[in-house]
């Protein structure tokens, strides 16, 4: 059984809503890089305060910020038994780091056609408090505006706007794509096609991992 996984793929590709499904199944943690530097930047920590102007821009944290951060949340004894890596690595600098600090067993590649992600990505409303993920077409909450769990308003995040969102499948497919290849080479790449409702996507996940 696998404990350590790597989720990767472009923005919009549905990492988040497929990481904590599989995480639950497999009763590790998510742990989202991009949920961590959010906290830091709504707490505005330094760490956050120094992290907001490349979030929001759609560029990449520099290494050692999201680094300090990652380790302090696999510090937790939540994460001694395993975990699911959202939005990290997302360099070859990064993937080195995580090497030497952890083993991985399996790397989900979510691969999705890209003239499909600018959709999904400007459609997309979260909820702040829980972090659940809307779609004004797909999946409109019941109350426009507001979040079916806890009532709190939806927010379009600062990223999801067009001009950050070519911004970052532009670093997606410089800097994060090339992490497929370095995983196939260690043959711990599985490719799932990330096309489709997020129920048939997860049945795929999880056929990998097994
Ligand atoms: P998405 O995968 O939809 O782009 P995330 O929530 O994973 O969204 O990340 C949002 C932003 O947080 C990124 O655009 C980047 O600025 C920052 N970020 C998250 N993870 C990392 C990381 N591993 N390295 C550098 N920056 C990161």
């Amino acid at each position: 059984m696998m404990h350590r996984i790597v989720f990767l793929g472009p923005p919009g590709a549905g990492k988040g809503t497929q990481a904590a499904r599989i995480a639950r199944d497999l009763g590790v943690p998510h742990l989202s890089t991009g949920d961590l530097l959010r906290a830091a930047v709504a707490a505005r920590t330094p760490l956050g305060l120094e992290a907001e102007g490349h979030m929001s821009a759609g560029r990449l944290v520099p290494d050692d910020l999201v680094l300090r951060i990652l380790h302090e949340r696999l510090e937790q004894p939540d994460a001694r038994v395993g975990y699911l890596l959202d939005g990290f690595p997302r360099n070859l600098a990064q993937a080195e780091a995580l090497g030497k600090f952890s083993e991985v067993d399996g790397v989900v590649s979510l691969d999705i056609a890209p003239d499909r992600l600018v959709r999904r990505l400007s459609e997309r409303r979260v909820c702040p408090k829980c972090q659940s993920v809307y779609n004004l077409s797909t999946k409109p909450p019941a109350t426009a505006g507001m979040c079916d769990l806890d009532g709190t308003p939806l927010v379009h995040r600062p990223d999801d706007r067009p001009e950050a969102i070519a911004t970052r499948l532009k670093v997606y497919a410089e800097q994060t794509a090339p992490l497929l290849d370095y995983y196939g080479k260690r043959h711990l790449l599985r490719s799932v096609d990330a096309s489709g409702t997020p129920d048939e996507v997860a049945a795929r996940v999880r056929q990998v991992l097994t």
